[in-house]
């Protein structure tokens, strides 16, 4: 289980290793994604609150980054975290996320991106339930949905 002292390592020395990596150009992605994915996952942009696709989903399923395919996050971790983005509480594995200190609007948050593409997916926060204590905040654009059963 991911706790925040090992967000806060893998943040400051090195991120586990990846079990492959997909490297494209900034014009490939943008061919590639939407306009709105190319904002939040290649600009780092945060699309707007609720008014988002998974924001309230909790059918079972896995959520794989929309830019490279590789599973992020399981429904089974999903949880309401009135925040306006779907919120997870681990991810699917501890090399499916790299970490990141992001010091942008005069914030210290620390970023998530896929571990494989480099994607920006969202902040990692220290205030979900227990016993992890962790909040994945994540853009839905980020995200595409496998409606396979958990
Ligand atoms: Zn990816």
């Amino acid at each position: 289980m991911m706790r925040w002292i090992d967000v806060l390592i893998y943040a400051r020395y090195s991120n586990p290793e990846p079990c492959k990596r997909v490297e494209k150009t900034e014009e490939a992605w943008q061919r590639q994604l939407t306009p709105d994915q190319y904002h939040v996952m290649r600009q780092k942009g945060t699309e707007r609150a609720y008014r988002n696709a998974y924001c309230r989903a909790y059918d079972p399923g896995l959520y794989a980054c929309a830019g490279c395919g590789s599973i992020l996050f399981s429904s089974a971790e999903k949880y309401h975290a009135i925040s306006g983005w779907p919120s997870f509480t681990q991810p699917i594995s501890k090399s499916a996320v790299k970490y990141a200190f992001d010091d942008s609007h005069q914030m210290q948050r620390i970023e998530a991106l896929c571990n494989v593409c480099d994607c920006h997916l969202g902040h990692v926060f220290n205030d979900g339930p227990a016993p992890g204590g962790l909040r994945y905040c994540i853009n839905s654009a980020s995200l595409s949905k496998l409606d396979s059963p958990v």
